[in-house]
């Protein structure tokens, strides 16, 4: 076993679970806290023949696991919900430690929504299996079939709501699962295989291995033995797994980055936008569904960016670890050379800063909140996801122009719309996204689709579109 790591009084495994054992590596990497830097401690890195255990445990633990009803799967996973519960705060500190997530959102959001992630798609796929379709000439007896050994890897940003949103259905469907963390915050996904553990799953029912994207997780995506790869991360990735998920014909779910329009209409509530306009820097804006683009009519522009500007004044940047901080760090030292040099970059071409745009006197990986104007559709910092505390703003004339700027870029993820209720829904109708919030932002509820269009990516994750995901999908015809 490697090194137990101490956060805040828990000790977290930096070793993989597979076979419902700790399995440690000789082979180990640094990890480190965006906050301040310090040396959290060293993780197992995942080799060939932990992928391949991983996969083996999986393999066996699927049909003795398939074959049970889903009503005698919940309980299992209720467990699994609350043992969850029992974690709650280390779950808090930790990913907060580890990833730089706000405390609040980790209290109040992300912890509560983890838990109801496994147990909502286990109430939910009770009535999987009940859904004949019923002609003069035969009934359907539509089959919801478990798919086999599912791969689920996940990024930096939410390790634990990411990860529990692909398990709580893959599971609930009778798949078993191995969990790829993403290497620069992997401790909360390791608490989950304690969670696990003590809620009883079957050994090889769900499994972690750590490690390296480029190697760990791209032998798992590689496998012929999977029966699914469901991924969120970026695009440059997302190509990868599907070349490799592809080669051997194995569905890919893919969940990617944003870079979708914050609207403020002429007729928009100016201080309720600006409000909602400033959460945009939550999680220093490492939030894939944020809007990001602010798109806002000539004739408010000015009063909304002095309303918006006087939100972002208030906002406490600082440690995530307490609950009144807003805006914390940029999750890695490359990450944050990456969004100045965004910004930098944008100056040099004409840009003008509204506000921010230095590194945040608070640490070494902190940016300021900021907000970039004056500039073209196909500049850089429009077309191209910042994923750091750096918004963009353009001004229209009219709802022909908006449209073409709104759907200008090639991601299509979700958006936010500000204006009178009928005009908003109406350019919302327009704006080509997954989603889109009119009035409010980051409502969202289990059963309602999740997903992006063109390069924000493919497929829909939520009720029951998770299922057809992770299920093989059957028709019995019984004749009349
Ligand atoms: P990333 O693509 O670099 O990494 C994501 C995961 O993929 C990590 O676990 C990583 O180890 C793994 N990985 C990397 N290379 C791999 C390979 N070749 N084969 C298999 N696995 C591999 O993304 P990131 O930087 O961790 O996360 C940020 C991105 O995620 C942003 O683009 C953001 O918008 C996106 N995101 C999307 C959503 C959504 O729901 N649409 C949600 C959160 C984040």
């Amino acid at each position: 076993m490697n090194t137990p790591i101490e956060i805040a009084g828990a000790t977290v495994s930096p070793d993989h679970f597979i076979n419902g054992k700790r399995v440690a590596s000789a082979d180990t990497f640094e990890l480190h806290s965006p906050i301040d830097q310090a040396l959290l401690g060293r993780i197992s890195e995942g080799r060939p023949e932990h992928v391949e255990a991983a996969i083996q445990a999986a393999e066996a633990a699927f049909p003795a696991w398939s074959a049970l009803s889903a009503a005698e799967r919940k309980p299992y996973l209720d467990r699994f919900a609350e043992e969850i519960g029992k974690r709650a705060e280390t779950l808090c500190q930790v990913e907060s430690r580890d990833a730089g997530v706000l405390l609040s959102r980790m209290r109040h959001g992300v912890v509560p929504r983890a838990m109801l992630n496994i147990s909502w798609f286990a109430e939910h796929a009770l009535d999987l299996q009940n859904r004949p379709i019923e002609t003069e000439q035969a009934q359907h007896l539509v089959r919801h079939a478990p798919a086999g050994v599912v791969v689920i890897i996940t990024p930096w940003n939410a390790p634990l709501m990411l990860s529990t949103w692909k398990l709580g259905p893959a599971l609930a469907a009778g798949n078993t699962c191995i969990l790829k963390p993403p290497e620069w915050a992997p401790l909360s996904c390791s608490l989950l295989a304690d969670a696990a553990q003590a809620a009883g799953l079957p050994p090889g029912v769900f499994n972690v291995v750590q490690g390296a994207g480029a190697t760990t997780g791209a032998q798992l995506v590689a496998d012929p033995r999977l029966a699914r790869v469901s991924f969120t991360g970026s695009v440059p990735t997302a190509k990868l797994i599907a070349q490799a998920a592809g080669a051997n014909l194995v569905p890919c779910s893919l969940e990617l980055g944003g870079k979708s329009p914050f609207i403020v209409l002429e007729d928009a509530d100016i201080d309720n936008a600006a409000r909602t306009g400033a959460l945009m820097y939550r999680n220093a804006g490492q939030v894939c569904l944020a809007g990001t683009r602010f798109l806002v009519h000539e004739r408010v522009a000015e009063a909304f960016t002095a309303a918006m500007k006087a939100q972002v004044e208030q906002l406490k940047v600082g440690d995530p670890r307490e609950e009144s901080t807003e805006v914390g760090p940029i999750i890695h030292p490359r990450q944050v050379g990456r969004v100045a040099g965004f910004v930098e970059r944008a100056v040099a071409g004409g840009a003008k800063l509204l506000w921010g745009g230095q590194r945040h006197a608070f640490g070494a990986q902190y940016f300021q909140p900021t907000m970039v104007s004056g500039l073209k559709q196909s500049d850089e910092i429009v077309q191209n996801e910042v994923f750091g505390p750096v918004l963009t703003l353009q001004t229209f004339a009219d709802d022909e122009q908006l449209i073409a700027m709104a759907n200008g870029t090639d991601y299509g993820l979700g958006g936010v719309c500000y204006g009178e209720t009928g005009h908003a829904t109406a350019v919302a109708e327009r704006v080509r996204t997954g989603f889109i919030w009119i009035n409010s932002f980051g409502i969202r509820d289990l059963a309602a689709p999740f997903g992006g269009i063109k390069r924000s990516g493919v497929g829909r994750e939520g009720g029951d579109w998770s299922f057809e995901f992770f299920c093989d999908v059957k028709d019995i015809v019984v004749p009349k």
